[in-house]
């Protein structure tokens, strides 16, 4: 057995599949028939563009125009003689192809990438992604194609990029396995929307495996096996009955309220990442988005969005969700998140950095762009905004400031817009936490981010496998923050809220009511058991689990008490 990560529930069964990076050195040859190779590289080419044209297609599908057009994009480049006229000249003086298409390559990426224009820097790494497809197939390399594995698919890789995630046909992956990538990780946020079990960070799993293998992917404890015995594969094929049986029987919950075991009214929240997400979040019968990570828009972009498509973005969500709140968290970006064309300057601590609401606050234009887009969609229905990485009053007062003059710009300009749309703090670092009685005479609402107050409490990097053992919420330390912010903010009659993974955690749930916590934002996919979950417990019992608990001194006793008390779902 091999351990990893627990970063998507269920229990997988199936067939290994690896997604392996090809190796794609050759050796430079002298060519003799030139008619022959330029021949080869024609056709290459035309094998590319057909490929790439059939790839839009599917993309625009599934995906959406905008992403289809990267791909016709690149379908496009190479019919551009600028390009393939060098390539073939230098074919036409001996060079085999490979070397002709690396060489012309590469020098017009040199050129793009050093250009100041953020749109030519883009065409450097279209270059580049269009010199290794070319190179693929003049190799006769094959890629697997995530899109079209068969029925019950385990897939195993170094890491799930979001792009190769857009790939998945849900219905085909049974499970997915990485090496790298905590539960926090996107690869794990995606694996849980798309509802696959997945275990990350498991060491070595690449090279342990071959394709093939038989495995059983336990998103529940974080186990995986391979080949597993016939009792273990027996034990877990009952399991991943159980489990199933589960979740058909939350279905109960769909359409209710969500009350404690004594009736008070609690809510379930979404988190959401694009404005289609919404749709889920209202298909999975969440009362309203508890944190829209705004930065999606940015991230799947070639530019900065404009106010318009920032405005369209948000309207959408707000639209979507009927008039339920939807709390946009303006941009947070640094840290893992880079955008390559916002030319982040490299930095020796990025988490400590030049990031989210400090890079907004230092770009104060690009700000506003964002802000006023939040500030006319909540004509539309019930928008908040919500700062993310708050560490001082004056950050959240500068946000005011500008959300006030945004408000006199569209009342002068005649636009519309809610008057009474409110500014919340991300509660997400050791400060706002030591400081959250100030912070919530500040702030319309707090939400608690977790994920981050986590890392920036116990000084642990999200995604460093050391010192994973140390992330933890359940750490005391964690405990008491959150129990902090929450008392800071009912004190000053203000709703709290989590949008941290806590917020779904069983064992977290009955903690949190006894702490008094309003709002539980969730991923989509697990609103019916968070509210199962807060059905089970009366505010007496909750109260009592929080005094013993809150009294142990280390993690292992409050995980192992927890745990002891969990309640049968
Ligand atoms: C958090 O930090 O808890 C959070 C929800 O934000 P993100 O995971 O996007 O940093
Ligand atoms: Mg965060």
């Amino acid at each position: 057995m091999y351990k990893g990560i627990a970063a998507s529930r269920g229990i997988g069964i199936g067939k290994i599949c690896r997604i392996i990076e090809p190796d794609l050195s050759f050796e430079a040859k002298v060519i003799t028939d030139i008619e022959a190779e330029k021949a080869r590289f024609s056709k290459a080419i035309a094998d590319f563009v057909e490929e790439t044209n059939a790839m839009a297609e599917e993309v625009r599908k599934n995906i959406g125009p905008k992403e289809a057009e990267i791909l016709l994009g690149h379908a496009a480049m190479m019919d551009d003689p600028a390009m393939s006229g060098e390539m073939f000249s230098m074919i036409e003086t001996g060079q085999c192809a490979e070397a002709a298409l690396t060489a012309v390559s590469d020098m017009f990426y040199g050129i793009f990438s050093t250009m100041d224009d953020e749109m030519m820097r883009q065409r450097a790494s279209d270059i580049a992604d269009v010199k290794v497809s070319l190179l693929k197939i003049l190799l006769g390399v094959k890629d697997v194609n995530i899109g079209s594995v068969p029925e019950g698919t385990v897939l195993v890789c170094k890491d799930l990029t979001p792009s190769m995630t857009s790939q998945i046909v849900k219905e085909n992956v049974a499970g997915i396995m990485t090496e790298v990538g905590g539960p926090t990780s996107h690869s794990a946020i995606l694996a849980r929307a798309l509802e696959i079990p997945a275990v990350l960070s498991v060491p070595g799993i690449v090279d342990s495996v071959n394709d093939g293998d038989t495995a059983i992917v336990d998103g529940n404890a974080g186990d995986v096996f391979i080949n597993p015995e016939l009792d273990v594969l027996s034990e877990y094929i009952i399991k991943r009955e159980d489990f199933n049986k589960k979740k058909a029987e939350l279905q109960k919950f769909i359409g209710k309220e969500t009350l404690t075991a004594d009736g008070d009214k609690l809510e379930i929240y979404c988190n959401i990442g694009t404005p289609k997400d919404a749709k889920k979040a209202m298909e999975c019968d969440g009362e309203g988005v508890g944190l829209f990570r705004s930065e999606f828009l940015f991230m799947d972009n070639t530019h900065l969005p404009t106010e318009e498509e920032q405005f369209e973005a948000y309207k959408e969500a707000v639209e979507t969700m009927e008039g339920r709140t939807v709390i946009i968290r303006t941009l947070d970006i640094g840290g893992d998140k880079d955008i390559p064309y916002m030319d982040f300057e490299k930095e020796e601590n990025p988490f400590l950095g030049f990031r989210a609401v400090r890079y907004c606050l230092a770009h104060q234009d690009m700000y506003k762009v964002q802000l006023r887009a939040i500030v006319r969609a909540s004509a539309y229905g019930k928008a908040k905004i919500m700062v993310p990485l708050v560490t001082t009053v004056e950050e959240v007062r500068t946000v005011k400031k500008l959300v006030a003059e945004i408000k006199d710009e569209l009342r002068a300009e005649g636009i519309a817009f809610d008057e009474d749309i409110e500014v919340g703090c991300m509660m997400e670092t050791a400060a706002s936490a030591a400081i959250a009685d100030l912070l919530a005479k500040e702030a319309d609402f707090f939400s608690i981010g977790t994920n981050d107050l986590t890392g920036y409490t116990m000084a642990v990097d999200r995604g460093n496998a050391k010192v994973a053992y140390l992330y933890s919420a359940f750490q005391p330390a964690v405990l008491r923050s959150i129990r902090t912010i929450i008392k800071a903010g009912k004190e000053a009659g203000i709703p709290v809220g989590m949008c941290g993974e806590a917020a779904a955690d069983p064992l977290m749930i009955p903690l949190l009511m006894s702490f008094g916590l309003d709002e539980y934002s969730v991923n989509p996919v697990l609103v019916l058991r968070a509210r199962c979950i807060i059905s089970k417990w009366t505010k007496a019992e909750a109260d009592a689990l929080a005094e013993k608990v809150m009294a142990m001194a280390t993690e292992e006793e409050v995980k192992a008490e927890l745990e002891a008390s969990a309640k049968e779902i």
